[in-house]
């Protein structure tokens, strides 16, 4: 087992008082918790290019370093600890001294090239929480126990984007909706006439051609594309060159979605949206049997690391989550529904419809 000195971590010592630096999202600066010395960083963004899709996947070969099991001697208390050299950032369990592990992106073939630096704070995001926690009727009352505020962490998960130009084309049908007269006899045997709709069906075909931009994809199997996706929008054009010292007093993590997988999932959704489309190109009044077929070309990706606060909180041996976006605050959540609220509501409402017509019948 390899034992890691201190230096290898990224340490980042506060140039008044030597203590750690941490990045503190209300000033967006390094910051020292103890005499307050702040440090800026340049947040450029001249690093982050889109690069081809096609380039990278002809690329074939190993990861600068092999994942593997180290042993690290905290700076501040002395004690060892072991962790894994793919963890982007270290803390020592027992004196919650956080480190940055620079040797954890170089476990992965690509490299994050931008960064979405925390906007949110901790206190901010624990405000959120706590407001969620106390809405809904449904909520059992103990939840507030169970969803204890310090599971709730900042984390950077990887992303991947892509862009693609897209060509298609598209045969289906039209449906044109027509009214015809038709007789009929009502119950006493007279005639009467009546309108029935009818669809003329035209065959129609044509091209449609788009461009995507930044299709966002989770690169990590922590949570689900859908989960992720509950708290977009995140504002991509506030990216800025990947600088190690963002990830100082947070976690990170790095891909276990490659690059390839990630753009089959990109391709799905375009596929979605450009057979929307078209289906919008060939109705008329309605539409049957639309076909598509797409290339699709010149795709590119960007490599990025994006601010999550995440609770994954277990409540009666099932696991919820509550996500709230680094940077701009929004949030999603799961909650546990309290069987005895539901039961209660059902009879309240029963007991209702039962007075209505209790009251009804009187009359
Ligand atoms: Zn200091
Ligand atoms: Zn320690």
């Amino acid at each position: 087992m390899e034992k890691v000195q201190n230096d290898s971590l990224l340490l980042f010592p506060c140039p008044g008082c030597n203590a750690q630096l941490y990045f503190n999202p209300e000033h967006q600066k390094l910051e020292c918790k103890y005499c307050g010395t702040q440090v800026a960083i340049d947040q450029s963004n001249n690093q982050i290019r889109e690069k081809s899709l096609r380039q990278q996947l002809s690329v074939t070969g190993d990861p600068d370093a092999a994942i593997e099991q180290m042993v690290y001697k905290c700076g501040r208390c002395g004690s060892e600890s072991v962790f894994i050299s793919e963890t982007p950032t270290f803390t020592c369990s027992f004196c919650n001294f956080e480190a940055v592990n620079p040797v954890a992106y170089k476990t992965r073939l690509i490299q994050p090239s931008g960064i979405i630096p925390f906007g949110i704070d901790k206190q901010q995001s624990i405000t959120i929480f706590k407001n969620w926690l106390g809405r809904g009727w449904w909520a059992p009352g103990d939840l507030k126990e169970f969803a204890r505020q310090d599971a709730l962490h900042g984390i950077y998960l990887p992303f991947w984007t892509y862009d693609a130009q897209t060509f298609s084309e598209w045969t289906g049908e039209g449906g044109r909706h027509y009214y015809v007269t038709v007789e009929d006899r009502d119950a006493n045997g007279n005639r009467t006439t009546r309108q029935e709709q009818r669809t003329e069906w035209i065959y129609r075909s044509g091209t449609y051609n788009t461009s995507f931009d930044d299709i966002l994809i989770g690169g990590a199997n922590e949570l689900s594309q859908k989960e992720y996706e509950s708290i977009f929008p995140f504002k991509l054009e506030e990216l800025v060159n990947f600088d190690a010292r963002y990830l100082s007093g947070f976690q990170a993590d790095v891909y276990d979605i490659s690059v390839s997988d990630g753009y089959a999932k990109a391709e799905k959704y375009m596929e979605q949206e450009i057979y929307d489309a078209c289906v919008n190109e060939c109705r008329i009044d309605t539409y049957r049997n639309v076909q598509v077929s797409t290339s699709y070309d010149n795709q590119t990706y960007k490599h990025i690391l994006l601010p999550l606060w995440v609770c994954s909180y277990l409540y009666k041996n099932k696991q919820y989550h509550f996500l709230v976006n680094g940077q701009t605050g929004k949030i999603y959540g799961s909650k546990p529904v309290s069987a005895a609220k539901v039961v209660l509501t059902v009879i309240a409402v029963l007991l209702v419809i039962v007075a209505i017509y209790f009251f009804s019948q009187q009359q």
